[in-house]
C-alpha cells in the first residue's frame, strides 16, 4: 500500500483518485481509476486541515510510485512511500482487510464449520 503525504483533507476519495491520475500520466496510464487503486484509509497529520491517505494500487503502478518519490495532486508535489500496516478483520480473524470490507462469513460461522468438518477449536486456535 501507498502512503500519500499531507492530502488536503476536503479531497474526496474519487477526487484525489482522479487527481492522481489526471496530473501524473507517466505513473498511470489508463484513466479508470477503479481498476488502478482505492483509498483504504485517511490518518490524521499534523496540519489538521490535511491527512495522510493510504491507497491499495496495482503492483505497476505503485512501484512506479515509489520510484518517483511524489505524485501531484492539486498541483502540489505530494510525497509518497511504502505503508505497512497489520490490519487484522474483526469478523473473520484474517490480515490484510478490515471487517467493512471483508467479504467472508464470520469466525463463529467458521468455527461451527471447522466443527463439522472435525476439527477441534481450543480458545479460537484451530489444533488439529
Ligand atoms: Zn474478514
Amino acid at each position: 500500500m501507498l502512503r500519500l503525504a499531507g492530502v488536503e483533507k476536503r479531497l474526496s476519495d474519487k477526487d484525489i483518485m482522479k487527481g492522481l491520475i489526471l496530473e501524473n500520466e507517466d505513473v498511470f496510464c489508463e484513466s479508470e481509476c477503479e481498476e488502478i487503486m482505492r483509498v483504504i484509509t485517511r490518518k490524521p497529520c499534523i496540519n489538521q486541515y490535511k491527512c495522510n491517505v493510504v491507497i491499495e494500487m496495482r503492483g505497476e503502478v505503485f512501484k512506479k510510485a515509489i520510484r518517483k518519490g511524489k505524485l501531484f495532486l492539486n498541483l502540489v508535489a505530494t510525497y509518497v512511500s511504502e505503508y505497512m500496516e497489520t490490519v487484522q478483520c474483526f469478523k473473520c480473524w484474517r490480515f490484510g482487510h478490515t471487517q467493512k470490507r471483508c467479504g467472508r462469513m464470520s469466525r463463529v460461522t467458521s468455527v461451527e464449520n471447522n466443527i463439522e468438518a472435525g476439527m477441534i477449536v481450543v480458545k479460537g486456535l484451530l489444533i488439529a
